[in-house]
């Protein structure tokens, strides 16, 4: 990379950053707005930021404004409040329409919108709005401009994604916030401390270190995982019954001189006094970690959930609070990302990691952009002909630098972003195209199986488009819905009422619906029983152990029954030699994929493969004595 890009990324890094630390510290929305506008427009150069909040169909300036000169834009505030910017209407109501960012390259012969001719008449020309989002639910929009035309940048678009975002959870925290404001530095609903009484402790605990060295201390950034499925399923009044029961227990963890508080949401913090070592902070954690996972019993209800928590220890770089709390924000981040209901301590490292994940970010987005994905497909076979019945599809990224990129290194990124939503429209969609020119002159009855991220169920927006998606596609190329197949793994499952919506919705499409990585997750045979799903794929690991004993052995046939009783088909995964293959076939499981067959292949070599299966120039046996091709 070069120096001067590597430079561009340090500068992003740091405006996210330095946005993180904003919203953080944020106590009211308005201030966090302004700091916000303010950083994109020093980021930018642009001389003119602005906020709307959004209530329903309608848009209202928060009177939230960056004006590089006030005198000359006066005239284009004036024209903004008297504009009727509705869903719809002008930049911000095209953006809250569509929930996506929206350029203006040119505000000369956009008299489409409202308030271009002042614009023009000020000196603005380009203009540029992106969604504040908490879910999928826009709740403001921000909008940019600049004083010369400008065409769209990819990059900085995918950066006002992510601040977006983040700025998103200042809402959220309002949100979850109580209205009564009975005390200015307590939250209403644990009584303890709130965001302004922390971090003024903090900042207190800094001075103090700075002058006697002697004197350490430590942050916990602690968040609970999937408090929002609480939330949803149990009803609020359970949520907030959770958080209460919660904050007893956190101050039960900890010495009377520690402070906890609650940030908001769900999100607490501890300032542990006299802390020098990771060691000694990691006492405390597990002792959070354990407190919070004993199961609560909440309006009738056992609840159990997890803790997620980033921990920062102080040095002597530390000059704010907002630093402290970010590095220990960005470390919870990084326990989440490892698999929640864990800590991770800060480092400098994670700093590069977050550098890292900004790179993938940015090129994965011109990857979709350029067509540098493609898809490769494996072949299922059904193990009593040897033949092939279908292929799944699998994703890969042909990088311009780094060759092909597995889908485990960019898909959690691409969910992470939100740009798994087009890149799995394109999935389904070129998965079809293939699909169909396969069956054109073969056989009708091969099928197709393409991977759904979790990322493409949440929200009900999200999901509704996936079921349009997949209707268009199956139409656009003309294929029976019976041969398309979704994969889609049990962590879908956790979101029930709207996982069980969607999946009931694409049975009536009529698609076939697979069960991934079955016996990994968070498997429970009533997820099996409840969901439409026809098949069930047995994971790889399952297979791989088959030949460590007959317990192993047991678990197969097991899955395999499971399976039969409810009329399910089976896939097993990961057929890697021979002996695996007639076990299974012995056991009564009717197809597999794995390397024995073959790996996932490029389009051509998939074809040539298929050409060769069908044209009976190639067919696997499962007899040991011969050979694997006969
Ligand atoms: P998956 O759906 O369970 O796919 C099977 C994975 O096992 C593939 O890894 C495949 O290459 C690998 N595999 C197949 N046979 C064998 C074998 O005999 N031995 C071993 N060791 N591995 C075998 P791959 O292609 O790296 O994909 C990994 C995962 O990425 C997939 O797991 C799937 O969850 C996800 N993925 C792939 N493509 C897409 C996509 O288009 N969209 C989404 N959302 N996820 C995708
Ligand atoms: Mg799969
Ligand atoms: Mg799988």
């Amino acid at each position: 990379m070069s120096d001067e890009r590597s430079r561009e990324l340090e500068r992003r890094l740091a405006l996210l950053q330095r946005i993180a630390s904003t919203t953080n510290l944020a106590t009211g929305i308005e201030v966090a707005l302004q700091a916000v506008v303010d950083l994109v427009c020093g980021h930018t150069g642009w001389p003119v930021g602005h906020v709307l909040g959004a209530d329903g169909d309608s848009l209202r300036s928060l009177a939230v404004w960056h004006l590089e000169d006030a005198g000359r834009y006066a005239p284009f505030c004036a024209a903004t409040h008297e504009a009727q910017l509705t869903l719809g209407v002008g930049l911000p109501g095209r953006v809250l329409e569509q929930k996506a960012p929206i350029w203006v390259n040119d505000m000369v012969g956009r008299d489409d919108l409202p308030r271009a001719k002042t614009a023009r008449a000020c000196g603005i020309r380009a203009g540029f709005a992106f969604p504040i989002l908490v879910d999928t639910e826009v709740v403001a929009v921000a909008e940019f401009f600049s004083s010369e035309p400008l065409e769209p940048d990819a990059e900085v678009l995918e950066l006002m994604r992510t601040v977006g975002t983040q700025v998103g959870r200042i809402f959220e925290r309002q949100r979850s916030a109580s209205n009564t404001v009975f005390d200015a530095l307590h939250d209403a609903l644990t009584g303890l401390p709130n965001r302004t009484l922390l971090v003024d402790r903090l900042s207190q605990l800094l001075i103090r270190a700075q002058r006697h060295r002697e004197q350490p201390f430590a942050v916990l950034f602690v968040d609970l995982d999937r408090f929002k499925v609480v939330n949803d399923s149990l009803g609020h009044h359970t949520g907030d019954e959770l958080l209460k029961t919660v904050a007893v227990r956190l101050r039960a963890c900890v010495r009377e001189v520690d402070t906890v508080a609650r940030l908001g949401g769900d999100e607490f913090a501890i300032l542990l006094d006299d802390v020098s070592t990771a060691e000694e902070a990691i006492v405390v954690v597990d002792r959070v970690l354990d407190a919070v996972n004993v199961p609560a019993q909440l309006d009738g209800s056992e609840v159990v959930v997890t803790a997620s928590v980033g921990v920062a220890l102080w040095d002597e770089s530390y000059t704010s609070p907002s630093d402290m709390l970010r590095d220990a924000d960005t470390a919870m981040y990084q326990a989440k990302s490892d698999g929640k209901a864990r800590h991770a301590v800060f480092t400098s490292r994670m700093h590069e990691r977050a550098m890292k994940l900004l790179r993938v970010q940015t090129d994965l987005h011109r990857a979709v952009e350029r067509g540098e994905l493609e898809l490769h497909y494996q072949p299922i076979i059904d193990l009593a002909v040897g033949a092939i019945t279908g292929f799944e599809a699998l994703l890969r990224w042909r990088h311009p630098k780094h060759g092909l990129v597995s889908p485990l290194d960019f898909i959690p990124v691409a969910e992470e972003t939100g740009l798994i939503v087009p890149i799995g429209r394109w999935v389904i969609d070129e998965g079809c195209r293939q699909l169909a020119r396969w069956q054109e002159g073969r056989t009708q009855h091969l099928s197709l199986s393409v991977n759904v991220s979790a990322r493409q169920f949440t929200g009900s927006a999200l999901s509704t488009a996936l079921v349009g998606d997949v209707e268009r596609s199956i139409a656009a190329h003309g294929l029976l819905p019976g041969a398309l197949r979704l994969e889609i793994t049990e962590s879908v499952l956790i979101d029930v009422g709207i996982a069980e919506a969607t999946l009931e919705a694409l049975a009536s499409v009529g698609v076939g619906l697979a069960l991934d990585d079955f016996g990994t997750g968070y498997s429970s045979l009533s997820h099996v029983h409840r969901f439409p799903f026809d098949i069930l794929k047995i994971d790889r690991s399952f297979v791989a152990a088959m030949g460590d004993g007959p317990k192993n052995r047991g678990i197969v046939r097991a899955i395999l029954l499971l399976a039969d009783g409810l009329g399910m088909h089976v896939v097993a995964e990961g057929i890697e030699t021979l002996a695996q293959a007639i076990e299974l076939a012995g056991l009564g499981c009717s197809h597999a994929q794995g390397y024995y067959f073959s790996r996932p292949l490029p389009l051509e070599q998939a074809t040539l493969l298929l050409d060769e299966n069908q044209g009976q120039g190639r067919v696997w046996t499962l007899a040991p004595d011969e050979a694997k091709v006969s």
